[in-house]
């Protein structure tokens, strides 16, 4: 069953509650071994090892300890031994003395093969003692006194007794596991086992529910138990199989941490376990001169900075708390229980020590420090988002003012009420009517041709009516309301994408993310899940980004942006010239279009100095082999400006404003058909 220390294989500290109990349950199981192996003469020991059953049994109880089966994602279920199978069937057949003597060694051999600490291997030794005792107690209040010499063949009528020593054999091992992981991770005792009970019990009645087959043929013909090994390899292989799915789902590729998806569900576990006396912690890093080293150094050296880092936080935080990874260069801890603000700034101070020790790579020596933002439950924020929010709101603080580490204080969050409100109304509206895609065309100058859509954001507030994406998007980044946002948008226009797409429409949905949602490590998979869903081609969208993500050199570096590459989505930079960035670092991100900002585009004819950045943009996007789409397209002589210039792609009310998605399809509709019967649409677009 579990294992008391799977975060951790230190020893636990001496006379505290957890070295106590380990110590108490070593020293009754080995009690029990001993009067349990007092039971087996020398004699009959001697006879037995000479039989190749009993070396068969021991082989695969070993190779049944060394191969657990794994069925749950919980840090507490390390994994259930298929040993169990056969020390039972032994325990059955020749009795207790000889199940847990082979299983001793089992486990003996097995911490051995992997340099499991001795206080593990003794523990294990003495759980599964215990356990086999119990199990041996029912068997003998029945009657039944299996020995090697009276081995005991249970027939049908023996169902029940034989279920009631697996129970016993089960709860036994369970209480005592789960026991050792309630001490060493600070939890109730009724909520380790309500977490892992459900689990562990169904692989269990797999295992126990097979030992009296394995009884049969031991007593009829030996030979044949090794065959029950393909059933137990084809449960070991499909357990392990889907549990590697889940652990990519929820960990972090370049560092295995925990990511976003794994850090909440634990939040919201400890939130749900959290006792009145306590506090939840979150505390948010994010580290300080890393883009330096990205930048100076390269991708590969940054990437083995932050798998620095990750083991570093790993082994500054007690057992129970989690350290995940957001991306780029930010982590989360989780501490489920922590006594009050000061005990949580000590564990921040004691994780930026560990940190500022200097790193060595390359043959170069460099300081890392971080920044940490603390928020508690409840007195900062009631879930998990509002935590982090708070969190990040007091990194902030923490890098503005170079202290290092900062709580969060209501006073000094400039989210004023109001702000927080509508962030409040926003969180609610996300999956309802409220919230919804308009769609505006964008169209080729020269030839009228429809080039795509973009989806762009409605919000329908109950009290204030239409709220613009320019009041609410902004406010959305600041949290972590902004991902949320995303994930909805994309879901919505993904799923008007097939629409379109399966019904002969086919043109590319652009989709506005922002900077902080690009560089997040689990976009690329939401959007190729979605495709794949949909039967969508990577074509079909097209991502959208604000010309500032340019000024993060993450964005060069990300592995996001280059999975989006790969996936084959294309990029675009939205609001160009806004930002005064350089094209070289254009060229540097592999975007495809870039979109000149509307402010400039509507000045064309009434400022020089706009026409002149607007034709020097088109010029150098071109040069750069990239395509410029222009924004805010108001009139026709604007257009006809543009397309003297050489623009590609214009976009405004000239054409169309963004529309809902039935008065888009319409749209689409007409103007594809009319393209179709060869009236192009350009002759109309240049006489008008
Ligand atoms: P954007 O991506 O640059 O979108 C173009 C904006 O220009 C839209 O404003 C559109 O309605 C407006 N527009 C289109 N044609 C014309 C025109 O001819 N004249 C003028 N004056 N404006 C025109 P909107 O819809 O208010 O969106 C504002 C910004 O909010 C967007 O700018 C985009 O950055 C952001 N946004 C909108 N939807 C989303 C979304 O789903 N996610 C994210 N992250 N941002 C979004
Ligand atoms: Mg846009
Ligand atoms: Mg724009």
């Amino acid at each position: 069953m579990t294992d008391p220390s799977d975060t951790r294989d230190k020893a636990p500290r001496r006379f505290s509650p957890l070295w106590t109990y380990l110590t108490g349950v070593v020293v009754s199981g080995f009690a029990a071994l001993l009067a349990a192996e007092f039971q087996l003469g020398l004699h009959e020991l001697a006879t037995l090892a000479r039989t190749p059953l009993f070396w068969v049994l021991t082989a695969l109880v070993v190779l049944g300890e060394l191969r657990p089966i794994v069925v749950s994602t919980s840090r507490l279920a390390s994994g259930t031994a298929t040993s169990a199978l056969f020390t039972f069937a032994v325990l059955l057949y020749h009795g207790l003395s000889v199940a847990v003597l082979i299983h001793t060694l089992a486990l003996v051999v097995s911490g051995l093969f992997r340099r499991r600490s001795w206080h593990r291997t003794l523990f294990n030794v003495a759980q599964v003692t215990l356990a086999s005792t119990a199990s041996a107690v029912v068997l003998g209040a029945f009657g039944h006194h299996p020995h090697p010499d009276q081995p005991w063949v249970p027939e049908g009528g023996d169902i029940a007794v034989v279920a009631l020593a697996a129970v016993a054999y089960f709860l036994m091992r369970g209480v005592l596991v789960c026991a050792a992981v309630a001490l060493h991770e600070r939890r109730s005792l009724l909520r380790v086992l309500r977490a892992t009970i459900g689990h562990q019990s169904l692989v269990y009645t797999a295992l126990l529910g097979l030992a009296p087959l394995v009884v049969v043929v031991m007593s009829r013909s030996p030979a044949l138990v090794p065959l029950f090994v393909a059933p137990l390899a084809a449960m070991y292989f499909t357990a392990s199989l889907s549990m590697r799915r889940d652990h990519q789902a929820m960990h972090d590729g370049l560092t295995s941490l925990p990511n976003r998806k794994l850090l909440i569900l634990r939040t919201e576990e400890a939130l749900a376990e959290a006792r009145d006396d306590e506090r939840v912690g979150l505390l948010l890093l994010d580290l300080d001169r890393f883009k330096e080293v990205n930048d100076t150094l390269g991708h590969p050296v940054g990437d083995r900075l932050l798998q620095i880092v990750a083991h570093r936080l790993t082994h500054s935080v007690r057992p129970g708390d989690v350290v995940a990874r957001l991306g780029g260069d930010e982590f989360a801890v989780l501490l489920p229980t922590v006594r009050d603000a000061a005990a949580a700034r000590e564990v921040a101070a004691r994780l930026r020590v560990a940190l500022t020790e200097p790193v060595r790579l390359e043959g170069m020596t460099f300081d890392v420090d971080a920044s940490v933002g603390i928020a508690l439950y409840p007195d900062h924020a009631p879930d998990f988002e509002l935590l982090l929010q708070r969190s990040d709101v007091a990194m902030y603080f923490a890098k503005e003012g170079r202290t290092g580490v900062e709580v969060y204080i209501a006073e000094k969050d400039r989210n004023s009420p109001e702000r927080l409100n509508l962030l409040g109304d926003l969180r609610r509206a996300i999956g309802g009517d409220d919230l919804q895609l308009h769609y505006q065309p964008k169209v080729e100058l020269a030839t009228g041709a429809v080039e795509g859509v973009e989806a762009l954001l409605r919000w329908w507030h109950p009290d204030r009516g239409p709220v613009s994406p320019d009041d609410f998007i902004p406010l959305a980044e600041q949290s972590y309301l902004m991902r949320q946002i995303t994930q909805h948008v994309i879901d919505a226009a993904l799923e008007q994408a097939a629409l379109w797409w399966h019904s002969g429409i086919e043109v590319p949905v652009s989709i506005n993310v922002s900077a902080r949602d690009l560089l997040d490590s689990a976009l690329p998979d939401l959007l190729e899940a979605g495709l794949d869903r949909l039967r969508l081609p990577p074509g079909a969208i097209q991502l959208e980004v604000t010309e500032r993500i340019l000024m993060t050199d993450q964005a060069y570096t990300a592995d996001s942006v280059h999975a989006l590459v790969e996936l084959g989505i294309p990029l675009a930079l939205d609001d160009f010239g806004t930002g005064y960035s350089s094209l070289v670092r254009l060229q540097r991100l592999q975007v495809r279009e870039v979109k000149i900002d509307g402010s400039f585009v509507q000045r064309l004819g009434k400022s020089v100095d706009d026409e002149r950045i607007v034709r020097s943009i088109v010029d150098l996007v071109r040069s750069l082999g990239l395509r410029s789409v222009a924004e805010g397209v108001e009139t026709e002589e604007v257009a006809q400006r543009l397309r003297e210039m050489g623009c590609d792609a214009g976009q405004g009310w000239r054409f169309a404003e963004p529309m809902p998605a039935a008065e888009a399809t319409v749209w689409l509709r007409e103007r594809l058909n009319e393209a179709s019967f060869g009236r192009c649409p350009s002759a109309e677009v240049t006489t008008l």
